[in-house]
């Protein structure tokens, strides 16, 4: 720890918040937990206002509210409230002083919405730091402790006869343009990092903009400069490593090789293009399956806000029956639809009474705003702040937020809330974008298929598409949208791609096939209750993925053996907090019911990745896939997990259900939770469920021997497989046709699992997406797979392919596909194997 060195002066600072005083490295963020802003603490606030920690003049960062700096004796004294707040855009913070206020020790700087804070940022704690100071130390920091408003925080020790250092080093002088890459600017991080590179080296660097001067070496003044991302600024560094610096922020920031000249003017917007007829669009298969129809486009304008009709408490009434109207119709189809749907729908329903939004609008109406200007500016600024994380995670939120806003505006426009979409016979709907919604709202009986010009495959819309059984292509490009109504589709979400006006013998063949699968799935509906015995007699076990209570019943109907997998997260997404103990036991007993007796295996909760839970404060990360995620989150969260594996040992009839753990790395992982089940299992005197594990890392494939040994059973997750061995995000937007589990690397890594399980006589099932396809049945098969859990709606189809097969052929096939260059070639080689097998 720091010691004052004699003749030191001692400057003491004060708690600016109530709290719990925590050290640096505890941030949960890199740059401020390396002291690369600065040195000091931080903390936990249980308080909502930020006072001066000690005398000196408010210096404010450009336009931004959530953190400011104290100029003071002691050096910047930086306070930024919160990590990452700055994507919140300034709502929730309400500053008390102006720029360059002479404040007081304990005065009051800023206010703030710690509720706010904790909801949408990934952590309240804050850093008080020493910001860029060669000269002050922070010296006897008490961490560890509680304190309140004005209390001793720390104290900085400067040597007597401190002054500003050299503000230019003698030596070589270099100037540098570059160009601020960082999506808010040089604000406290990015600009920590600057600071942080340039430390060491013997240098002055100054940046300038408009008119504007900040020094590089310290953090706060290039926070002050209030630069925002795209900005230019130009570097002028001096001193003997003049060259080392600008090649330092070369590589920080982006390098502009010329003065900027003016902007060229802007290109004609590309006009968009009807495809000829005959055209083929290429787009991403959302949702699989084949449909003939004819084009319905949908325009997705937004509704008008609407001028006042009164004053703001007319504007208020009118807004709160409007957003009761809609409030009422999402419950009511909540209420009638289930799983994944109506996860959607609750997510939007508490988007509809969050405070935070009522209050914000509650604001607007004060400013004289009608209620749709109001609603509109609280949900726009809510979703600006979104945007702003820069998270591809949250792009749902923002199109759910977007959803409920249009709603609103049209029910204050004077349209029902229930008021349904009309749409031709046969519509292949056509449009940008579709929100969840809009596609409830579609008549469903006419609607035969989907097709957007942007979207993800794995949107809400599109898991909703799936769910309903809708054919569904996405990111088709704009060049959809000039299709005229009317004109004759085939939209083939197999091969991913929508025919435009096809010549009619095409139409003909979809057709003809549409109804040759349709009657395929009545005669495989019709076996569905028979075991799916091969040809040879081996018996494969057929198994359901479920994510929730309502797709249990039809899936048994389906003719599912049992539950190989319950994703229990749609229990925990979109909510405030998490489902306790007993929301958790009604929903899983209300499941085992349905199962009538069926094997129930419940998954616990695989939080994180792409799967963020808003109430768990996990540290923001730079690659969420490969950070908190699956059982890393529950063994970070020890009562969570606790209270789940109390729930799942209180199901009835004992036995029926087994634990299934997610994202596995190595044995003591699983040790540390099957500790735990056996003693919440001795709790309820019931014995010990079976316990397995996901194959879903390469590091589970590689050990599964080892895990094998410890484990009831092993399920493998082709979808995370497939992701962590090829390298390439399950969400990418244009990896995601190459993200094919039949590459043979995962392939190989499937049959290590399912030796490692033959070998220990444990059960080995595949429950990814890989199960559910076909074309990846018989190869699963041969590398001794023998449990399939697919989705209810392929239970049927899976089945009666299972009894055409016969093992030892399986054997053979998977063999040749293990040998095999790319996905590509293994999906070519089933194909002719299976024209000579069927
Ligand atoms: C998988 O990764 O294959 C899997 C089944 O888990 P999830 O898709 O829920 O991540
Ligand atoms: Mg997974």
């Amino acid at each position: 720890m720091n010691q004052p060195a004699i003749g030191d002066q001692l400057i003491e600072l004060l708690a600016p918040l109530e709290g719990w005083v925590l050290p640096l490295a505890e941030v949960p963020d890199p740059v401020f937990a390396a002291a690369m802003a600065g040195d000091g603490v931080a903390l936990d606030p249980t308080s909502e206002t930020l006072h001066a920690p000690c005398d000196g003049e408010v210096v404010l960062m450009g336009a931004a509210t959530h953190s400011l700096t104290l100029r003071s004796r002691a050096g910047d004294v930086l306070m930024h409230v919160g990590i990452d707040t700055v994507q919140l855009g300034g709502a929730g913070f309400r500053l008390r002083v102006r720029n360059g206020e002479i404040v007081r020790a304990g005065q009051v700087l800023l206010d703030f919405d710690l509720d706010a804070i904790v909801r949408r940022a990934p952590s309240a704690i804050t850093p008080v730091l020493l910001a860029g100071s060669r000269v002050g130390r922070i010296i006897r920091p008490q961490v560890g402790r509680r304190v309140a408003i004005g209390d001793f925080l720390f104290a900085v020790a400067m040597p007597v006869n401190a002054g500003p250092g050299p503000a230019v080093i003698p030596g070589t002088a270099l100037t540098g343009r570059f160009r601020v890459p960082f999506d808010h600017g040089l604000h406290a991080r990015p600009a920590a990092r600057v600071a942080a590179a340039l430390a060491d080296l013997e240098v002055a660097v100054r940046l300038q903009i408009g008119g504007r001067e900040a020094n590089a070496l310290s953090t706060v003044s290039m926070m002050a400069l209030g630069v925002d991302r795209g900005d230019i600024i130009v570097a002028h560094a001096s001193g003997r490593d003049a060259a080392a610096a600008l090649a330092v922020l070369a590589s920080l920031l982006e390098t502009v090789a010329e003065a900027p000249r003016a902007p060229p003017p802007p290109a004609p917007a590309d006009p968009v293009v009807a495809p000829a007829p005959g055209a083929r669009l290429r787009g991403i298969v959302a949702a699989r399956g084949l449909a003939t129809g004819i084009a319905a486009p949908l325009l997705s304008a937004d509704p008008p806000a609407g001028d006042p009709q009164g004053d703001a408490v007319t504007e208020r009434a009118r807004l709160m029956v409007a957003i009761e109207g809609v409030a009422a119709h999402v419950g009511k189809l909540a209420a009638s639809g289930g799983g994944t749907g109506r996860s959607v729908l609750e997510a939007h329903l508490a988007l509809l009474a969050d405070p935070q939004l009522l209050r914000d609008a509650q604001a607007q109406l004060g400013r004289g705003a009608s209620a749709g200007a109001a609603w509109r500016s609280a949900l726009r600024n809510a979703a600006a702040a979104l945007a702003a994380a820069d998270d591809p995670r949250m792009a749902e939120r923002r199109a759910d937020l977007l959803d409920i806003e249009r709603q609103v505006l049209r029910v204050l426009g004077g349209v029902a809330a229930d008021a349904p979409i009309q749409l031709p016979e046969r519509a292949i709907v056509i449009t940008s974008e579709l929100l969840p919604s809009q596609l409830l709202a579609l008549d469903g009986a006419r609607l035969a298929g989907l097709c957007m010009a942007e979207g993800g495959a794995t949107s809400h819309v599109a898991i909703l598409a799936a769910s309903m059984g809708l054919p569904t292509l996405v990111a088709t490009g704009k060049s959809v949208l000039a299709i005229a109504a009317g004109t004759p589709l085939v939209l083939d979400a197999e091969l991913g791609c929508l025919l435009v006006n096809p010549p009619a013998t095409e139409r003909q063949q979809a057709e003809a096939l549409i109804a040759s699968r349709a009657r395929e799935r009545a005669r495989d509906m019709s076996a569905a209750q028979q075991p799916a015995t091969m040809r040879d007699g081996t018996c494969i076990h057929v198994y359901c993925n479920l994510g929730g209570v309502a797709e249990a019943a039809p899936a048994v109907r389906a003719g599912a053996e049992g539950c190989g997998l319950l994703r229990t997260e749609f229990l925990f997404l979109d909510r405030e907090r998490a489902p306790d103990e007993g929301e958790q036991l009604a929903e899983y007993q209300a499941i085992a019911a349905a199962l009538a007796g069926r094997t129930l295996t419940i998954r616990t909760l695989d939080a994180g990745g792409d799967k963020p839970i808003v109430y768990l404060p996990l540290p923001r990360e730079e690659n969420p896939a490969l950070g908190l995620r699956g059982l890393r989150t529950s063994l970070a969260r020890p009562d969570l997990l606790t209270s789940q594996l109390r729930a799942i040992v209180r199901v009835t009839p004992t036995g029926q259900c087994r634990v299934l753990l997610p994202m596995v790395t190595e044995l003591g992982e699983v040790r540390a939770v099957r500790a735990q089940l056996a003693t919440v299992a001795s709790d309820f005197r019931v014995p010990t469920p079976k316990l397995g594990i996901m194959i879903e890392t390469p590091a589970s494939a590689l050990l599964a021997d080892q895990l094998a040994a410890e484990v009831d059973f092993l399920s493998i997750g082709s979808n995370d497989l497939s992701q962590y061995t090829l390298a390439m995000d399950r969400l990418h937007p244009t990896l995601a046709p190459r993200l094919d589990a039949l590459h043979p690397a995962v392939l190989r890594l499937i049959e290590r699992a399912a030796q490692a399980g033959a070998a220990r006589g444990i059960e080995v099932g595949v429950c990814g997406g890989l199960a559910s396809d076909p074309v990846a049945v018989p190869v699963l098969i041969g590398l001794g797979v023998r449990e399939l859990s697919v989705v209810p709606a392929q239970i049927p189809r899976i089945k009666s392919l299972v009894r055409t097969l016969v093992n030892d052929a399986c054997i053979l096939l998977a063999r040749e596909a293990l040998g095999l260059e790319s996905a590509a070639a293994v999906r070519e080689r089933v194909r002719t194997w299976s024209e000579h097998n069927a």
